[in-house]
């Protein structure tokens, strides 16, 4: 890193995934946000330009039958129009280049032509002359074409591999949660995004990565360019580009304490998780795809806590997975846990989890057909999945957690569809644990006003703290103009949390958190005060928190969390939290 070529410069945005990154810039273009990105096998290179090149060549027999088949009366120019087209089909600049940035950079088809697109684009917008800066609108159009084509045949495409490339920090206006899913194998460093909030599915599936993550830096894809070098700061939210040597040096070194600090954690491994007052403390995973089911339990996971099923179903075009696929998905993460309980969640499209990444959302998909709703309004869907889900706790111990429910007729609904799905499988012969145990997730503040109703009902809850402070603050988690209002400690947020979490334990309900909340150790002594023991979290987080779990008592805590409750004045709460986190 001693050629330090460009001015540096400091961006600061949303910290929200500790650590520090070192490396050189990838810009995930902005025109190719509905693209995937990925990075591909040295021995699927060939393969992969073979397929951009057979894009190329399709469109270019798509424009040769459009000039041939112009109507009598098109314009003249128009032919001229499509020659010009395919003369910039065929410029190096998008086939060899992208080419090479296939082999080199060993970028899939879609995110090198993308990426090269970027680069000629702010070329074009710092030409002069106004008629030769429009002609970027042709490239754009080209470039569609060819993408478009690509999309085709997507569904031919290998599984995203591996890679060993080992100093990549992706640099991208947004990336939709599927398209982050599909950098979880690889080795990445770090990771920086425009948009986004500390909660947005995007964010969490970054954090999941357990690797330095910033997001909501608002110009970071204006002014970053490919190759610069980076430092990433996951803990304070800051990515310095070109930094000079001094501070090359200082982050070096704050690293290497880093990861230090990091071993000696490492120590508590095998120690059993119970408070200093001897409470024992269940430390669960939440998991995104069944591969992800092995690294939790080799991370000390007591159980799945939280399996995002909608992962699975993101991005699949027009083949959605069937009956037998999904069984065979929650069999490999139940198999995966050797008898420890997996608790799986029912599909929860919508808002920043669509379908297809073009989906049309409802207006305001945050408050629209979303997870539970959306799953009633796809009954035969919906079936399919509890189906699969029953036959899947054959085979160890499963649990369906029911995402955003708020009403009866919800809850109602959702029992007799699971009764149709255990008759089904009984004339199939198919077998399941008849005596499932159904949860619900509490992530609106109407379902804690309902919460007898919910406990009647159901065997089980799971505090989705993520979304339950984006409904009752009414502040969009995924929208980084309003994260400064997005606050966990807020009053009626706490409320509700140990609200459920105080009547569950008074009737001896199981009761979890799976929201972020659960996996960040400023909240631990928090969430055990309120008298939480089932905590869920990406297991990248389990020493953390359970470093603070092991110092805390939690007789004491729950005595300063009262006051901390009973506070509504934000400075006096402040202060009341910093107690309790420094108390031993
Ligand atoms: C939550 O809302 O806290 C939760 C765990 O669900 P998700 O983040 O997937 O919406
Ligand atoms: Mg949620």
């Amino acid at each position: 890193m001693a050629e330090q070529i460009d001015a540096s410069f400091t961006l600061t945005g949303i910290p929200i995934s500790r650590g520090i990154a070192l490396g050189r810039a990838h810009l995930i273009a902005h025109t190719a946000l509905e693209v995937r990105h990925y990075l591909i096998e040295p021995s699927a290179v060939e393969v992969e330009v073979n397929r951009l090149c057979t894009a190329t060549e399709e469109v270019h027999t798509e424009l040769l039958t459009l000039r041939d088949t112009l109507p009598e009366d098109a314009p003249e120019e128009m032919a001229a129009f499509l020659d010009v087209h395919l003369m910039i089909l065929h410029d190096e600049m998008l086939t060899k280049i992208p080419a090479q940035l296939i082999r080199k950079q060993r970028y899939n088809a879609e995110w090198a032509l993308t990426t090269q697109l970027e680069i000629l684009s702010r070329q074009f917008d710092e030409i002069n002359d106004a008629y030769l800066r429009e002609r970027k609108a042709d490239v754009v159009q080209i470039v569609e074409r060819v993408l478009k084509r690509l999309a085709g045949a997507a569904h031919a495409l290998a599984a995203p591999t591996s890679t060993t490339k080992d100093d990549l920090i992706v640099i991208a206006r947004d990336i939709a949660p599927a398209d982050m899913l599909q950098f979880k194998h690889h080795a990445l460093i770090g990771f920086a995004t425009d948009l986004g909030g500390e909660t947005s599915h995007t964010a969490i599936v970054a954090r999941s990565l357990d690797i330095p993550a910033v997001v909501g830096l608002q110009h970071a894809c204006q002014f970053i360019k490919q190759n610069d070098w980076l430092i990433i700061d996951g803990d304070i939210g800051v990515v310095i580009v070109n930094p000079s040597q001094l501070i090359l040096n200082e982050y070096r070194d704050k690293k290497n304490q880093q990861q230090q600090a990091h071993k000696k954690l490492q120590r508590l491994r095998h120690t059993p998780t119970q408070t200093e007052d001897g409470i024992p403390i269940t430390l669960l995973a939440n998991i995104e795809i069944p591969d992800d089911a092995p690294h939790a339990l080799s991370a000390g996971a007591m159980g799945v806590g939280l399996f995002r099923s909608e992962f699975l179903f993101m991005n699949r075009g027009e083949h959605l997975p069937d009956e037998e696929e999904q069984f065979l998905a929650y069999r490999n993460a139940v198999n995966a846990m050797g008898g420890l309980p997996a608790t799986i969640r029912t599909i929860d499209l919508g808002a920043d989890k669509p379908l297809y990444a073009d989906h049309i959302a409802s207006p305001n998909a945050a408050l629209g057909l979303r997870a539970i709703r959306w799953a009633l309004s796809e009954p035969h869907m919906f079936l399919i999945q509890l189906r699969a889900l029953l036959r899947a706790s054959a085979c160890g111990p499963v649990q369906i957690l029911l995402p955003m429910l708020a009403h009866h007729a919800e809850v109602e609904q959702t029992l007799l569809l699971l009764a149709r799905a255990k008759s089904e499988l009984d004339i199939a012969g198919h077998a399941y644990d008849a005596n499932i145990k159904v949860g619900a997730m509490i992530e609106i503040p109407a379902a804690v006003f309902v919460l007898p109703m919910l406990m009647q009902r159901l065997d089980f809850l799971s505090i989705g703290t993520n979304d339950l402070i984006q409904y009752t603050l009414a502040v969009d988690r995924t929208d980084s103009a309003v994260a400064h209002l997005y606050d966990p400690h807020h009053p009626a947020v706490l409320q509700l949390i140990a609200r459920v979490i105080s009547e569950a334990n008074r009737v001896g309900m199981p009761v979890a958190v799976c929201g972020e909340m659960a996996g960040d150790p400023n909240m631990t002594r928090l969430l055990l005060g309120m008298g939480l023991q089932e905590f869920s979290m990406h297991p990248a987080q389990f020493l953390h928190v359970k470093k603070e779990i092991l110092q805390a008592n939690q007789a004491q805590l729950s005595k300063l969390v009262h006051n901390i409750l009973i506070s509504t004045d934000p400075h006096t709460t402040r202060i009341l939290l910093a107690q309790l986190n420094s108390s031993s």
